[in-house]
């Protein structure tokens, strides 16, 4: 087996550890920041979903991770419970399983509901994220319903996510430009709320204008000190870019039409455009030579076009390569020296925090005290 110089010189293993789970890539939301393409027609039958998952649980990999985060899983519930059984039912007991639904609320029904709590009461690596981006305002801002549907997704979502038990799920909260000047508002709206975990992220494959930059910068430092010298209640902050890489070359996507990709990030592509990206299907398994192979070439090509900066950088420990930036920009038609100069002080300012705030903090952050963060 060859074994790419990247992924020998960090460790990495060259069978992935974590697949994003697919369904389809219909959605109930347009957001207007959502990067997936959702040209892929195909959804994703019972019998293929168990195949896939099979060809994974068997990877000699100690810790490993399916993900239902990418498009909404709960698009066909069904489809995603009797998934999760089986997940549950066939993993190895002697390995560590780790299984993460990310959904927008609006299909977390009373009896879908029921289905996670009691999956997250019973297995300890099961876990559920929730998407607000905040208050109404805020979260309607860029959280759009289908084409035409003019109501509001806060509204069809809120107390979907209310009935939940809230120090269990994780709050994905995204960082936009537009919305940037009422994090304060937004952060203490969720935490009067109930809210305790939370993971923040910037808006992605978008410019920020350099005020907003600035705001996003000062905000997280105040939000980090704040943090850090309150330790009476517990709450616990993740300040995260959902474009960092080295997490990337774990990866791979079981997708809606049954092939497996070298990662989630293929699905921001037009799906005419995906083709070689395929690493595997349900019917023959992982193509792991072709899965380093494409890293290999992807690498080598961002790291060219990124003018070897990344290469040199401290911080690449933690943001490695843009890849997917690199896949958008070079898809879209989009000025990729551009993209890249602001994901760069994006990247920056979201890793300094990052690295001021402990990984595993455990804060005092109530309502009124947040106030203070202006
Ligand atoms: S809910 Fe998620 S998948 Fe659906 S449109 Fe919004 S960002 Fe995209
Ligand atoms: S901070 Fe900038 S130069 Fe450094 S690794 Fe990230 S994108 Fe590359």
């Amino acid at each position: 087996m060859p074994m790419l110089d990247y992924f020998s010189d960090h460790n990495i293993s060259i069978y992935p550890s974590q697949m994003d789970i697919a369904f389809t890539e219909r959605c109930n939301q347009g957001c207007d920041y959502c990067w997936v393409n959702k040209s892929n027609p195909y959804a994703l039958n019972f019998n293929s979903a168990k195949a896939g998952i099979e060809f994974f649980l068997k990877m000699p990999v100690k810790r490993q991770t399916i993900t239902f985060t990418t498009s909404e899983p709960l698009m066909i519930p069904e489809l995603y419970q009797k998934t999760v059984e089986y997940i549950l039912k066939n993993a190895d007991s002697r390995k560590t399983l780790e299984m993460i639904t990310t959904t927008n609320g609006i299909n977390l029904n009373n009896q879908i509901s029921r289905f996670i709590i009691k999956k997250i009461y019973s297995h300890k690596h099961f876990r559920l994220n929730i998407s607000i981006d905040g208050r109404q305002q805020s979260h309607d801002a860029h959280r759009k319903l289908s084409a035409g549907c003019k109501k509001s997704a806060f509204d069809l979502s809120w107390d979907n996510f209310l009935s939940l038990p809230k120090n269990k799920v994780r709050v994905i909260f995204t960082v936009t430009p537009s919305e940037v000047d009422y994090f304060e508002q937004n952060i203490n709206f969720l935490i009067a709320s109930g809210f305790k975990v939370f993971d923040i992220f910037p808006q992605v494959f978008v410019l920020w204008p350099q005020e907003k930059i600035r705001k996003i910068e000062k905000i997280l430092a105040y939000l980090v000190e704040y943090a850090n010298t309150h330790s009476k209640e517990s709450y616990d902050w993740r300040i995260l870019n959902r474009l960092w890489g080295s997490s990337h070359y774990n990866k791979l996507l079981l997708s809606s039409d049954g092939n497996f990709y070298l990662f989630e990030w293929v699905m921001a592509l037009p799906y005419r455009e995906r083709k070689s990206f395929i690493i595997g299907n349900t019917a023959k398994g992982i193509d792991l030579e072709k899965r380093i192979r494409l890293f290999d070439v992807l690498f080598k090509n961002v790291a060219k076009s990124a003018k070897q900066r990344c290469l040199r950088c401290s911080y690449r420990v933690l943001c490695s390569c843009p890849l997917p930036l690199f896949l958008w920009c070079n898809y879209s038609g989009l000025d990729f020296d551009l993209y890249f100069s602001n994901f760069c002080k994006i990247s920056r300012i979201f890793i300094t925090a990052s690295q001021k705030l402990n990984k595993d903090i455990r804060c005092d952050l109530d309502s009124r005290k947040i106030e203070r963060l202006k």
